[in-house]
């Protein structure tokens, strides 16, 4: 059910090719919802190849009618290596969200090894060009297991409103060099990009209704609190 919001016929969802990892495996996108759409919502499941929880309620929602007004990106693997190997890095042992281009700084940690460059992996190269493309009113990375909802930027009262309705704690992480949200955060504003770090494990079906309702009030622009201060 769209509730308040009038909802398009499950459209026949199409799949756009955005680029391809370092070992050659497609990127995709799977687009619901009509071009003319003027609200873009961009979820991406998994960017951490071990943290793929959330490729589970991008599949859920591909089932579910889209709002009138809204077009959905959903993004099941950025990181198709990584989630092929188990590895939080891509298949050059890059922490994807360490190598995008706002305030990128070198980073030599293993775990959050930050390329030799901003934008040096095609799979962070592919979600730039997407993200400049369709310029998304919202977007939701999906990570694991710290269970929480990081209100990294943009209107903060979006992702609290997130938290709350999906039973996560509402916080704001310390600001880290190259991530994709802080990228976007400061590249569009106007728009908003933000974390839910999901617990460990799978989505129980619980939780997946809830994470959906959540994802509906993203798309009818429901928001909480401050746009600003990082609060619960
Ligand atoms: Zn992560």
């Amino acid at each position: 059910m769209c509730g308040a919001l009038a909802c398009s016929p499950v459209a026949r969802a199409r799949q756009v090719l955005l680029g391809h990892s370092v070992q050659g495996r497609p990127i995709t996108a799977q687009v619901l919802g009509p071009d003319s759409a003027p609200r873009k919502i961009l979820l991406v499941g998994c960017i951490h190849g071990n943290e793929c929880a959330g490729v589970a309620i991008l599949s859920a929602l591909a089932r579910r009618p889209v709002p009138r007004g809204i077009q959905l990106w959903l993004v099941r693997e950025l990181n198709p290596d990584g989630t092929a190997a188990d590895t939080r890095q891509n298949a050059d042992g890059v922490d994807l969200n360490r190598n995008f281009p706002f305030q990128w700084e070198p980073v030599s940690n293993p775990t959050y090894y930050s390329g030799p460059r901003p934008l040096s992996e095609p799979e962070t190269r592919a979600a730039v060009k997407l993200i400049g493309r369709i310029k998304p009113a919202v977007t939701i990375w999906y990570h694991q297991h710290e269970d929480l909802v990081d209100m990294a930027g943009g209107d903060r009262g979006i992702a609290r409103r997130y938290a709350h309705l999906a039973g996560l704690r509402a916080t704001c992480l310390p600001f880290l060099p190259g991530t994709a949200p802080g990228w976007e955060n400061h590249t569009f504003p106007g728009t908003t990009s933000f974390v839910v770090e999901l617990p460990a494990g799978a989505v129980a079906s619980a939780a997946l209704a809830r994470h959906l309702r959540a994802i509906r009030s993203v798309e009818s622009g429901e928001h909480v609190g401050s746009s600003t201060a990082c609060g619960p």
